[in-house]
């Protein structure tokens, strides 16, 4: 249930509000836009029933929220999510790009990576320190220490870090050095993880996992907001169809879905999706026409030695021309790209 309060609503009234709701258990959720004030109520809505609710002082309309997800319901906010990324964030008129290794293998690699990507537009650094492998003999990341060389690097380059967290144990260590934990498709409905990082406010991106369905995504971002943590980004990248001409079938049309079913910023993984370097550009303009908020993609010095995801990552020319490609799609989206400084490289 959502109760949407007069223009001018006062603290009080408001505050008056949330108390008489909380008083029958449920919790509150204010939003607050430039244009409208909203408070979600979450919880046992028989509970409101006997309440003359539209008698409350300040309290304009009141709608159910039909859908089983609520904070990430877009009902619920005022105006869209925006998330921290550092300094900057995501979810406003800047597309942001998030770019780097599949798994960080080193420091040079990483920092030439970082420096590269950073001068070609990216506002994001990406490397996997724990890393998600099919076969339990693959190369599974280099742990602390890869999270040690991501942390020295965001200070050598000015990029956040965004990396993946794989278990509940290590949450609080990877946050230490993370500035966005990533939450991979495999553990999208690891439950006790969504839980873990919903207790801290650190940004997590929510990669769609490969047989979830836009409403469990959905359901799976609510389990982290549901702790208090409201810094949620979904991403798109690809899901396990009969099609085998591609890694996964990149979901194009999941992205405007979710644009209008949630306040919460959306990015599309070109790389893992298409898995071949040929398709990480058409996957990208396609997402960002669709209404992507960001992009996130595999980019290695050297691709063919990649420890993993070498066919999908670009090398750093293909990753400025990914850039440059993507500018008129972006402007036509009525978007932004952060400059490029490559002509200095
Ligand atoms: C990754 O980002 O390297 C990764 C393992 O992604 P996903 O969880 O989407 O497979
Ligand atoms: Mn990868």
């Amino acid at each position: 249930m959502i109760i949407v309060t007069r223009k001018g609503v006062t603290q009080d009234e408001l505050d008056h509000i949330r108390e008489r709701v909380e008083a029958l258990g449920l919790r509150t959720h204010l939003s607050q836009g430039e244009h409208r004030t909203v408070i979600g109520c979450v919880g046992d809505e028989e509970r409101l029933q006997g309440v003359a609710l539209h008698s409350i002082p300040g309290v304009e309309a009141v709608h159910a929220v039909l859908k089983p997800y609520k904070l990430a319901s877009k009902e619920f906010a005022a105006e869209p999510t925006r998330v921290p990324l550092g300094e900057g964030e995501v979810g406003g008129a800047q597309v942001a790009v998030v770019a780097g290794p599949c798994s960080v293998e080193g420091w040079d690699m990483l920092l030439s990576t970082a420096r590269r990507v950073r001068a070609a537009g990216a506002t994001g650094l990406r490397g996997g320190a724990f890393k998600p492998r099919t076969s339990p003999y693959a190369f599974r990341g280099l742990g602390e220490e890869g999270l040690e060389m991501l942390a020295r690097v965001r200070t050598e380059s000015g990029l956040p870090v965004v990396t993946e967290v794989m278990d509940t144990r290590q949450v609080e260590m990877v946050a230490s050095y993370a500035d966005v934990l990533q939450i991979g498709a495999r553990n999208m409905q690891n439950f006790s993880l969504l839980t873990e990082v919903g207790r801290l406010r650190r940004p997590v991106l929510l990669k769609r996992g490969m047989a979830a369905t836009v409403n469990d995504l959905l359901l799976a971002a609510e389990y982290v907001m549901a702790q208090g943590n409201p810094n949620v980004i979904l991403c798109e990248r690809g899901i396990r169809t009969f099609e085998t001409a591609t890694r996964n079938t990149f979901d194009v049309a999941a992205i405007p879905v979710l644009k209008a079913e949630t306040h919460l910023p959306v990015f599309a993984d070109p790389s893992h999706a298409g898995g071949r370097r040929a398709l990480v550009a058409p996957l990208s303009y396609a997402a960002v026409a669709a209404g992507a908020d960001g992009l996130i993609v595999e980019v290695h010095p050297d691709p063919e030695h990649a420890t993993s995801d070498g066919d999908q990552s670009l090398d750093f020319q293909e990753f400025d021309n990914l850039m440059a490609g993507l500018r008129p799609f972006v402007e036509a989206a009525g978007r932004t790209l952060a400059p490029s400084t490559a002509a200095a490289v």
